[in-house]
């Protein structure tokens, strides 16, 4: 038990939060888009705050805006604690937001508690976050851990302008990406606060949720091969119909990804086209995505090929034929059991009783998938009202946002006397 007096202010956190609030497109609440006027006047605010904090500001050649806190051991590796303040069109006041705001909490109460780490810390709002319109997410976190490649850093927005050409004018330094990149062991730990976007907590009644892993994904394409024929002239049992038997597999999915299996497993398929799409006419051909996420990369692979012979089975019971390609596959993000302990010890500390926080997979990819390349990662949850996120009604209460920002500052202080 850490028997320090860490006082997260409700009051400075909210403040901050509808500061932010406020800088925000107000025909579209809440939405500040990266690389506009008002993602500026955003991160503009955000460099005064760190600065007032006494933090050494200054931003990465990917644009990152960092503050850093002196650590006794200057020679130590930083931990990090960052997220963004970027939106999604028609976004909410939390996803993000909350996890930077309560990184510059964090300084302030380790000030106040008169607390000076070994590590330097570091406060990051990391750059473009969400899915851009150049087609890249998580731009900042990709160029910190030199994983922006060449043919995303030259992608084009549908205004003509060039991801690089908007890094530089965001205060970033694009020909020096790749040299700044920071290495393996660079960085001690990366820590974020985030909403957790889904219902569990809500429904379980749990203010806090620490992460186990970030869920990696698979996504195919499957063409469901028929024959288009009349719907009036073909009789019932004379048609090649791809539509319901590509109904059979979105059930299908649905049913094994519904089983209990060692670790939490959803399966989801969408963009689905009808050819031809008519009232008139019998669907010839069926093509849907569909994909598989869960923390276990094996179950995945399991899960994946087990639905795919069911589907295979299904359709040749029809008559019909499949195809079916690999479209793209991210590899889940493990939370080393270190840094795991030390954010379950820190949320019963904060909590007070053992029950009263989960352990729960993030659905949701974010910039710990970009900086788990370099570095040991961790992510506390706090709930998000009805599980809404990405919309307008995007809510969490401020009193468990104020409980992470105190459950982190314990994992910090733990971590800082434990990493190297
Ligand atoms: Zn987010």
């Amino acid at each position: 038990m850490i028997r320090l007096s860490l006082k997260p202010s409700e009051a400075r956190i909210w403040s901050d939060i509808e500061t932010l609030s406020k800088i925000t497109n107000p025909e579209r609440p809440w939405t500040r888009r990266p690389f506009t006027a008002l993602y500026e006047e955003g991160r503009a605010w955000l460099k005064q705050e760190m600065a007032t904090l006494g933090l050494e500001v200054y931003q990465d050649a990917a644009s990152n805006v960092i503050g850093r806190l002196a650590g006794s051991k200057p020679e130590l590796s930083p931990i990090m604690v960052g997220s963004h303040t970027d939106t999604v069109t028609g976004g909410g006041r939390f996803d993000g937001i909350a996890g930077v705001v309560v990184g510059l909490e964090l300084v302030r109460m380790l000030k106040e508690a008169d607390i000076q780490l070994d590590h330097p810390l570091e406060i990051v709002d990391f750059t473009a976050e969400e899915p851009t319109d150049f087609g890249v997410s998580t731009v900042g976190s990709r160029g910190m851990v030199g994983n922006l490649s060449e043919d995303m850093r030259n992608s084009r927005d549908p205004e003509g302008r060039v991801l690089i050409d908007c890094i530089a004018e965001a205060g970033g330094n694009p020909a020096r990406i790749d040299q700044e990149a920071r290495k393996q062991g660079s960085v001690a730990a990366y820590l974020e606060l985030h909403i957790e976007q889904g219902p569990v907590l809500v429904e379980t009644s749990r203010p806090l949720g620490v992460v186990t892993g970030i869920v990696g994904i698979s996504r195919y394409q499957v063409t469901v091969i028929g024959q288009p024929d009349h719907a009036g002239t073909t009789p019932m049992t004379m048609r090649r119909d791809a539509l319901p038997a590509a109904g059979e597999l979105f059930v299908e999915l649905e049913t094994i990804c519904r089983k209990a299996y060692s670790s939490p497993v959803v399966g989801t398929v969408g963009v689905v086209n009808v050819n031809p799409n008519a009232a008139n006419v019998v669907p010839g051909e069926v093509t849907f995505k569909f994909e598989v996420r869960s923390i276990d990369a094996a179950l995945i692979a399991e899960v994946c090929e087990h639905y795919l012979e069911r589907a295979r089975a299904l359709v040749e019971n029809r008559g019909l034929s499949i195809r079916i390609e690999a479209l793209t596959r991210s590899e889940p993000v493990t939370v080393p059991e270190h840094i795991r302990s030390a954010l379950a010890l820190a949320c019963r500390e904060t909590l007070g009783s053992d029950s009263l926080y989960a352990e729960l997979p993030s659905g949701a990819g974010h910039d710990g998938n970009q900086l788990s390349r370099i570095a040991p990662i961790g992510m506390l949850f706090v709930p998000s009202l009805g599980g809404r996120s990405h919309c307008p009604e995007e809510w969490t209460d401020i009193q468990p946002i104020a409980q992470g920002a105190e459950a982190l500052a314990r994992a910090i202080i733990h971590l800082d006397k434990n990493v190297v």
